[in-house]
Formats: C-alpha cells, sequence, structure tokens
C-alpha cells in the first residue's frame, strides 16, 4: 500500500477534528511524528500529493496578487438597520414568493469574504470577494488555514463562499507574542492575514474561514440554504454551529433578538444577522437587483467605536458575585452620548487586552448600555491593575472560578442589592419605581435581603427615609403587591440563576411549575433548547441549596404564584395578531398590549402579511400605510374601546 497515500489521510483526518470539528483525537507529538515520516517521504520521492497537509505551510512571498474572475457573482447584500426595514423585507418575499417560503437566519461575521474553487474533487483557488465579479488570487495564503479541505467528494465544478475571521482569544494571544506590533481589530486582522503577499504572515495570524454559503455548483446543485450548509458540513468545511430556520417574521426576529444577546458573548466578532430565503425556488421567482439579492438581508446591529484613555479601574460586584472590572475614562462622545465608563468581562480580559491605568484604548458601544473596552492601542500606560484577593466591597476573600472573580460573601451589600434590582426589573417581576438606590437603602436602613422581605415591606418600613412621601410609599407597596401575579417565565428569570436570561426562562416555563423545574435532571435541562451545560449545573445546583429552597417556599406562602399563559380562546381577539400604532388617548401601549392578550390575541411589533387587525391611534405612520397596503382590518381607538367594553368582564 502506498504509504505517503495512507499519511496523506490520516494527517488530513486529524486536521479535520482538530480544526473543523474542534475535537481532536490524537496529541500534537503523534501528529508531528506520522507529519514528519511525510515530510521525508515526500523529500526522497520528489512527489507530493495535491491534498498533502505539507502544503499547508505558506510557501514563498508572492509579487502581487493575480486577479481572478468569479464563475458565478460574489453579490453583497442589502442591508436593514431598522425593524421597519426588515419587515418590508418580508413584505417583499410574501408578494413574490407567497407565505409557503422558510427563512435561514445565521451570524454575520465581520471579516473578509473568500471564496474557494474545487474542480473534480481538488481544491484549485482562493480568491477575494473584491468588486463581486472578480478577486485577487490569495490562494497561497488561503492554503495555510486549515479549516477547509484540499480534496472532496464531489466532483463538478464548485465555488464555495465564506467569511475569513481570527477569533478573540487567537488574536489576544497573537497580541501577547508580538506586543511590538499588536493587531488593532479582529476584522482588519482577519482582512491583512489573507491579503498580505508573504503566506507566512497570514499563517502566523491562525485565521479561520467560516463557511456558509455554496455559490457555484456545476452539477446537481443544491435546492436551498439548508442543503446547502449540509453540504458543507458534509464535504468537511467549517460552519458556525449556530443556524436558524424559520417560517415567519416572528420566528426570525425572535432569532435575531438571540443573536443580539448573545454575540457579545461569543468569541468572533460579528455585526448582525443574515436572513435568507431558504428554498432555491422562491429565490428565482424573487431574483436580484443590480447590487443585491432580494432574497437575502443583513440585518445590522449599531456599533460605534471610539479612543480615550483610562483613568482608573474599580471592581463591581455583581448579583452572582462575580467582580466585573470597570474603567472610568477620559469623557469621549461616542454614538451622540458622552462615554465616562466602560467595562471589560473580568480579570484574565483586562490583561488579554493589556488595559493599565492611563492606558490608551479603544471602546465600542453597541447596544450596550455600557461601552466595552476592545483594547489597549498601545502598549504603555501608568500602572497595571492589581488582581484583588479580596472583596472591595465587604472584604471577604475572593474565588478563582476561571477567567472570573467571584466575593465568597452571600451577604456582600452590592450582590444584594443587584439580586433584588434583577428581581424588581422589568422583564423580571417588574416593581414599578423600585429603584437600585431605594433597594440600597432598603437593605441598609432595614435589612431587605431576600425577595421575600419585599413583600414583608409596610408602610411604616419608609417612615423615616428621606425622599419617601406617602403617594411614593403607596405606588411601590402597590407594585410590590401587583408583583404576586407573575407569569413563570418572568419568575424564573427573577430569580437570578447565572446563565438563565429571558430565552431560557421562557424554554423552562414550558414545564409548567417551579416545582418542575427544580426536579428535572441533568439530561431533561440539557434536552432544553437554551441550557448548556454551565447553566444545567447551575440550576440544580440553586435547586439543591437549601436557603434557595426555603425562600422559594416563603414566596409561595406569601402568595407570590408564577403562573403560565393560557391563551384566552373565548375572547372576542383570539386567533387575531394584532399590531398597535400610533398613541391612544385613553392607554399606554403596553396597557393596550395587556388588554389585547387578556382576550386572546397575539400582539406583534411589525405589520406583516400575518397581520390580521391593526389598531391605529393618533399619528399612526408607516405600519398604518402598510396595513392598508395589505388589506389589513385597521379600527382607530373610538371602536377599539368599545370592543373592549362590550367585551369587559
Ligand atoms: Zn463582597
Amino acid at each position: 500500500m502506498d504509504r505517503m497515500r495512507e499519511l496523506c489521510d490520516l494527517l488530513n483526518r486529524w486536521g479535520y477534528e482538530y480544526y473543523v470539528l474542534d475535537a481532536p483525537t490524537v496529541s500534537d507529538r503523534e501528529y508531528d511524528r506520522y507529519y514528519d515520516e511525510l515530510k521525508e517521504l515526500e523529500r526522497k520521492t520528489g512527489t507530493v500529493y495535491p491534498d498533502s497537509p505539507t502544503r499547508r505551510v505558506g510557501g514563498e512571498p508572492v509579487k502581487a496578487f493575480a486577479r481572478h474572475a468569479h464563475i458565478a457573482r460574489l453579490y453583497s447584500l442589502d442591508k436593514a438597520v431598522t425593524e421597519d426595514e426588515l419587515s418590508a423585507f418580508f413584505t417583499r418575499v410574501e408578494k413574490a414568493a407567497g407565505k409557503g417560503a422558510h427563512y435561514t437566519v445565521e451570524y454575520k461575521f465581520d471579516g473578509l469574504t473568500i471564496c474557494l474553487t474545487y474542480e473534480k474533487g481538488a481544491f484549485v483557488r482562493a480568491t477575494t470577494r473584491g468588486n463581486g465579479v472578480e478577486g485577487e488570487d490569495v490562494t497561497a495564503q488561503a492554503l495555510t488555514v486549515q479549516s477547509f479541505p484540499l480534496k472532496i467528494s464531489y466532483q463538478g465544478t464548485l465555488e464555495v463562499r465564506g467569511e475569513t475571521v481570527i477569533r478573540l482569544p487567537v488574536l489576544a494571544k497573537y497580541n501577547e507574542e508580538h506586543p511590538e506590533e499588536p493587531l488593532k481589530n479582529a476584522r482588519n486582522a482577519a482582512a491583512g492575514a489573507i491579503r498580505n503577499l508573504d503566506p507566512k504572515i497570514t499563517a502566523s495570524r491562525h485565521p479561520e474561514i467560516l463557511f456558509y454559503d455554496v455559490n457555484y455548483m456545476s452539477e446537481d446543485p443544491v435546492s436551498s440554504q439548508v442543503e446547502a450548509m449540509e453540504f458543507l458540513k458534509r464535504e468537511g468545511f467549517k460552519t458556525y454551529p449556530y443556524f436558524k430556520i424559520c417560517s415567519d417574521y416572528d420566528e426570525v426576529q425572535a432569532a435575531i433578538d438571540e443573536i443580539e444577546i448573545e454575540r457579545s458573548r461569543i468569541d468572533v466578532l460579528t455585526d448582525g444577522a443574515v436572513v435568507k430565503v431558504n428554498e432555491e425556488s422562491a429565490r428565482a421567482e424573487m431574483g436580484y437587483t443590480d447590487k443585491f439579492p432580494r432574497w437575502a438581508i443583513a440585518y445590522k446591529f449599531e456599533a460605534e467605536e471610539a479612543e480615550t484613555k483610562v483613568l482608573r479601574v474599580f471592581w463591581q460586584v455583581g448579583r452572582t458575585g462575580k467582580l466585573t472590572p470597570l474603567a472610568e475614562v477620559e469623557p469621549v462622545d461616542l454614538a451622540g452620548a458622552t462615554v465616562r465608563r466602560a467595562t471589560l468581562n473580568n480579570f484574565s480580559d483586562l490583561t488579554r487586552k493589556r488595559v493599565k491605568v492611563g492606558s490608551r484604548v479603544l471602546i465600542r458601544r453597541s447596544n450596550e448600555v455600557i461601552p466595552e473596552i476592545l483594547g489597549a492601542i498601545e502598549d504603555g500606560g501608568e500602572a497595571p491593575v492589581e488582581k484583588p484577593s479580596f472583596c472591595p466591597s465587604c472584604g471577604a476573600p475572593v474565588r478563582e472560578v476561571g477567567a472570573n472573580l467571584f466575593c465568597t460573601n452571600r451577604e456582600c451589600p452590592p450582590r444584594i442589592v443587584q439580586k433584588l434590582t434583577h428581581y424588581c426589573s422589568k422583564n423580571a417581576a417588574d416593581v414599578e419605581g423600585m429603584s437600585e438606590s431605594t433597594l440600597a437603602l432598603l437593605l441598609e436602613k432595614r435589612g431587605i435581603k431576600r425577595f421575600s422581605d419585599l413583600y414583608l415591606l409596610t408602610a411604616e418600613s419608609f417612615a423615616g427615609l428621606e425622599g419617601f412621601k406617602e403617594k411614593k410609599i403607596t405606588n411601590l407597596l402597590g407594585a410590590i403587591e401587583k408583583s404576586k401575579k407573575i407569569p413563570l417565565d418572568r419568575f424564573l428569570y427573577a430569580l437570578g440563576v447565572e446563565g438563565i436570561g429571558r430565552v431560557a426562562a421562557r424554554d423552562l416555563s414550558a414545564f409548567g411549575s417551579v416545582e418542575k423545574v427544580a426536579s428535572l435532571t441533568m439530561e431533561q435541562l440539557l434536552a432544553v433548547e437554551d441550557v448548556g451545560e454551565i447553566t444545567a449545573n447551575n440550576i440544580l445546583n440553586y435547586f439543591a441549596d437549601e436557603e434557595n429552597i426555603a425562600e422559594l417556599n416563603k414566596l409561595k406562602e406569601i402568595g407570590v404564584e408564577p403562573y403560565t399563559e393560557e391563551r384566552n380562546k373565548e375572547g372576542i381577539f383570539a386567533g387575531e395578531k394584532v399590531v398597535l400604532t400610533g398613541t391612544l388617548a385613553a392607554f399606554s401601549r403596553t396597557e393596550a398590549q395587556k388588554k389585547i392578550e387578556a382576550l386572546g390575541g397575539e400582539c406583534q411589533s411589525a405589520v406583516t402579511g400575518q397581520t390580521t387587525l391593526v389598531v391605529a391611534g393618533e399619528k399612526a405612520g408607516s405600519k398604518l400605510d402598510k396595513a392598508k397596503k395589505l388589506g389589513v382590518r385597521v379600527i382607530g381607538e373610538e371602536e377599539f374601546l368599545s370592543l373592549l367594553s362590550a367585551h369587559a368582564g
């Protein structure tokens, strides 16, 4: 048997497991041993197989990039930044393709687009997107990237498309190792790596390519985005695991919301989500403008960056006891607001980003309230930030778990305040008017520590506290009382278990009661879509804790009753998908929404082909126009009120 063939196959399989699946099955040493054997045989025989892994090391620098035309044009995507623009896209799709089309939602990665060509099962060329018609030949550079195969089973001519990215931890490590010439951000670093004449430099930055599309297939073309992704995976291309298939606007919106929340936690730079019509048949109905496909859109999140200087770093204790470094920065204008503070994730993040007191740093504001420090722009700064061994707030010893530091004191004051603030927040128990400062005061003066303590507050509890007049006290007590009736998902979120965000809370609420959720096993928890192993463990620990159970029982005794929402199937709005637009004189939008939902209706944020009713108040804008265009039934406030009063009680 041909030993070289055998070695190529073996090494390629190991490379695939390591780079594409992130699941290595052999040690680096063992890999190197076989690799060296192959290299030696190649030297002796003077033969190198086209798919030999030795081709990936990065050859000699090229003098210039040759231009190369793509077989099929690489279109860029039309962009949407507002919900209205997104809903307009849906309207267009439904008009052209009817309601049967599905949508796929993926991350939009912020790097450099690249196109790989294969012929008769072999990799032949890599090109940048360029102007979409022709790009630069970057084959030598791309060869050093390990996340795609040199040999595939598909025998026709093929072009696949992906985004070259550098993972954020990889970038940070590179910068640590190259302090003399750090790379400022992941996007430029990735583009610079591929568009570098010297392939060895490309290799040194360890870019990856995440594949997301098939651009051209000469035979048996795929007939949908789902098939394209399956094809890519089957042939050994690296794809990003997040991929949602949706059947309507609401599902797409939910997937985008999810991406918007998750994107700051993943290790690849992203600036939005890509929504595509799944079916090739529907795409064909829609076609292209002169610039874009009509069947896809990039939903871009707002992001702004600016440079400033770190003046001081202090530590904030969160509701789980986690210490988060927060930097006071030289005031700088960013997206129309003056920024004075910026956050870092944890202590290792701070070292990784080389942030010191006095450093000049790049900060980015996305949709989060507090902007984030992306990293130091240059070396320097006066003093490194010390890692605290004791909680700066209560003095208790600090525990290190992974990259994070935790205060070990359950009664640490800011921790209690954060926990209570989270409990009272709008998407949790929604205790209107209860602010963080009020809770801090109640902890300090009245020893209010637990959720259940809130329900024991009386008018007298506020006596002698500055700034609490009768009306304010009555309102607060009313809001606390009202919060006893709480939907189960919001209650689960309110508990503040690390990892249970709103999405996971909603998933868990499907079990019907707190008791049910408390009794779930690891296996059952892992079967919940948005619960991973770490969160599952947090949930198990939470319900195994006696103090937590005692607190839950106490809340129950007090009359805090989480309920699951069952749609009123008899109500006048049963089966209706309703959009509110403009201002109503009688109610706020939220109040009106609650009334509609109580009578069986489902509220939507935008008019789509599925909307059945629009309630239009004063100054109704584009939503009303859209409703008229789509022939959706529209009622004014007067009619809305008379419907409500006829069916009240
Ligand atoms: Zn503490």
